[in-house]
């Protein structure tokens, strides 16, 4: 069956940067329902589209189709006494850019803790980066009505809301489904 809108794909993929180093080496492979409902990377679904179980390649995608440029105006510094204890670097927080009253809440993380100020990144953990895609196609089936209804994928693989995989970087090219 080729991979078309209204498929479940179920690929294994290895996500690198455009130097070859290995960002993330899917341990379990990414299932999505195919058709631009924004549950991968537009970019992705395009080189898959049309292809069957078996099919291998590998995409680079650069950062405006991935996860933005950098942008440095969402680095912010906050006083280290408005952040709790424990800290450290890598932990996230929500918040909103600074200097922008009405702007969507982002994540932001924490990549420097001085005495009494602590810098926080409101950019993607992979921003800037163009990424590399190894992509092989193990299983293509059709979507069920109530898949489609919903707009991802169900059943084994389907649902990762019990996984505590939020730290990893980029997942939101993985289908995640909230029930
Ligand atoms: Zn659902």
């Amino acid at each position: 069956m080729k991979i078309a809108k209204n498929t479940v794909v179920t690929v294994h993929y290895k996500l690198s940067d455009a130097q070859d180093t290995l960002i993330e080496d899917g341990q379990e492979p990414m299932v999505y329902l195919h058709g631009g409902y924004e549950n991968t990377l537009p970019k992705i679904e395009e080189a898959l589209e049309g292809k069957v179980a078996g099919f291998d390649t590998t995409i680079q995608v650069e950062p405006e189709d991935a996860f933005g440029e950098y942008d440095a105006d969402l680095v912010k510094v906050e006083e280290r006494k408005n952040l709790p204890t424990p800290l450290e670097v890598g932990m996230q927080f929500e918040g909103t850019p600074e200097g922008d009253g009405d702007g969507d809440a982002l994540i932001f993380t924490v990549t420097d803790i001085a005495d009494d100020k602590v810098v926080l990144d409101g950019n993607h953990p992979l921003a800037g980066m163009a990424l590399r895609f190894t992509l092989n196609v193990a299983d293509v089936r059709e979507a069920t009505d109530e898949e489609i209804a919903h707009g991802h994928v169900h059943g084994a693989h389907g649902h990762h809301d019990d996984e505590d995989d939020e730290d990893d970087a980029g997942n939101e090219y993985r289908s995640h489904p909230i029930h």
